[in-house]
């Protein structure tokens, strides 16, 4: 069978309008995970050059990056390490907060969740304005990861989120 195209999986996005708030068009990926041929597909296009050995561990962002980093680093024969929101991770952690639109949110890291030096990945469903990124960046600053690219499987232009992410290569597969 041949491997899905951008487009393929394009199309299984489901636009929800006015999810969760009036105004927010919602990017719903349920559909391409449900899709054995399209989830495998964007995990491919999410690893893009990438092979074993070239990555220590994947980073996934709470809560739909934890699907698409976990996959991926199974087949880049890498560790996963979570990004969860604050308050969710049983050991020592670091925080960051971020802006949102109104009011502000933070997420943490174990301290040790990867030896200083480690060469990540980070990953994200999907690219909005730029703050949960930049701030997932800047916790991996504080355990010393280095950070060779960070991908998402969406990227909504019109938000220039990339302008937070500017110190660090950033690929994503379908943009909006
Ligand atoms: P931001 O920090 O603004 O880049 O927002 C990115 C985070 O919010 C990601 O973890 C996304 O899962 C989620 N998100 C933001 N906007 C949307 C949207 N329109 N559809 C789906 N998820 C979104």
């Amino acid at each position: 069978q041949a491997k899905p195209t951008r487009s393929d999986i394009e199309s299984a996005i489901r636009n929800i309008p006015d999810f969760p708030k009036p105004g927010i068009q919602f990017k719903d990926i349920t559909p391409v995970l449900a899709d054995p041929r399209l989830f495998a597909g964007s995990i491919d296009l999410l690893i893009g050059n990438f092979k074993p050995g070239m990555v220590d561990a994947i980073v996934g962002i709470d809560a739909r990056g934890f699907i698409f980093a976990a996959a991926a680093a199974l087949k880049l024969e890498a560790g996963f390490v979570p990004v969860r929101k604050k308050g969710k991770l049983p050991y020592q952690t670091h925080e960051q907060s971020y802006d949102l639109e109104y009011g502000a949110n933070a997420i943490a890291i174990h301290i040790d969740a990867v030896k200083p030096g480690s060469r990540v990945l980070l990953i994200d469903d999907l690219l909005a304005t730029g703050g949960t990124a930049a701030a997932a960046a800047s916790l991996l600053q504080k355990v010393g990861a280095e950070i060779l690219e960070i991908s998402f499987l969406i990227e909504l232009k019109f938000l220039a989120g990339r302008d937070k992410l500017q110190n660090y290569p950033v690929r994503s597969i379908i943009s909006y």
